[in-house]
């Protein structure tokens, strides 16, 4: 029986790029022989229903429907075969991007780190498996992201692995798995929905910066 628990504040979100074999083709790219990663601060979270704010002079707002993993405790170096120890459970995210600086940065970090960029919830479902979600993102109630998680390129176990033997998660922290095809823009006044099978609806609305 699948659990409901709240989410905390992780110490950290860890996402990873480009991990759905439907979001490489779409992008006319080869599969990546290990994963990407790259983070977003904690202080870009916030919860279901809270407002993603349209930051001053970002040219293009982007929205990513991505599954999330929710860490239970401190994981170090751990092997595939362990990392399900290391799973509390999961969870929707939506990975706000603002592309324009994306394709002007090489590094991510600007694009993907501005506050209330990392919509998470609403809440983590404990005892799910996650091998087979239909994951769909919907704006204005139209559906635009849909695909499954048993396309991901890198499960969560073979993520949190190689996660561990680079920096030590903990308690709490977050994996955002990567998005399906289909990714577009916001605007002002837009609802967006990352729905994923068995795990709930994580909804939020784009506000403009106050002045
Ligand atoms: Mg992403």
């Amino acid at each position: 029986m699948t659990k409901f628990l709240t989410i905390g504040l992780p110490s950290k979100i860890i996402a990873v790029g480009l991990n759905y074999t439907d979001h490489a083709k779409e992008l006319n790219m080869k599969l990546p022989k290990e994963p990407l990663i790259f983070m977003k601060p904690s202080t870009s979270v916030i919860r279901h229903l809270e407002k993603i704010v349209y930051p001053k002079g970002v040219k293009r707002l982007d929205y990513e429907a991505e599954l999330a993993i929710v860490i239970k405790k401190e994981a170090h170096n751990i092997t595939v075969e362990k990392a399900a120890e290391h799973i509390l459970g999961y969870t929707c995210l939506n990975d706000v991007t603002a592309r324009d600086l994306q394709k002007k940065d090489s590094q991510w970090t600007r694009s993907k780190s501005f506050d209330t960029f990392c919509p998470v919830g609403p809440h983590v479902a404990v005892g799910i498996d996650s091998a087979n979600l239909k994951i769909e993102l919907f704006l204005n109630k139209e559906l635009k992201q849909s695909s499954n998680t048993k396309n991901l390129i890198f499960g969560p176990k073979y993520l949190v692995s190689f996660i561990s033997k680079i920096c030590t998660l903990l308690s709490g922290d977050i994996i955002a798995t990567g998005t399906p095809s289909g990714v577009g823009p916001m605007k002002i006044g837009d609802e967006v929905e990352v729905m994923i099978e068995g795990i709930g609806s994580l909804k939020n609305s784009v506000t403009g910066e106050r002045t």
